[in-house]
């Protein structure tokens, strides 16, 4: 019992181990893969991401000359390893460090368009 003190004591006057969710926000760590991004305005829908992409996460819709041309974005087959960042000619896909919300669709990008949702596409 008496080798029982320094840790009763410790949890009794220690601060809290752990972080006091929702008060205080995660702070991530740098390099951190979180949510995938596509900038729409540097994208010139050359499709080295969908080639690249092991898990097939991405699929263009068009060639890159169509007005319709379009990047399907799957998060919830995609594995977060950053390969087409790397590898994104125009530096348009990015990856932010936090993910603060969880992914609960697909995502399809237009040219000029904001995202929308799955069910749009043709
Ligand atoms: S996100 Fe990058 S790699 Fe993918 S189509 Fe656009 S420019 Fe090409
Ligand atoms: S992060 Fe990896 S798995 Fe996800 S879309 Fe990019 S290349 Fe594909």
């Amino acid at each position: 019992m008496p080798w029982m003190m320094p840790n009763i004591l410790r949890n009794l006057f220690g601060t809290p181990a752990t972080r006091k969710y929702p008060f205080e926000s995660h702070q991530y760590w740098a390099g951190s893969r979180g949510r995938l991004q596509i900038d729409l305005a540097k994208c010139v829908f050359c499709g080295i991401c969908e080639k690249i992409c092991p898990s097939r996460a991405i699929t263009k819709y068009g060639h890159k000359d169509d007005p319709n041309v379009t990047i399907h974005y799957n998060p919830f087959a995609c594995i977060y390893c950053a390969r087409c960042a790397e590898k994104c000619p125009s530096c348009a896909i990015y990856i932010l460090e936090g993910h603060a919300v969880p992914a609960d669709r697909k995502i399809t990008y237009g040219r000029e368009d904001v995202p929308f949702s799955e069910e749009e596409i043709p």
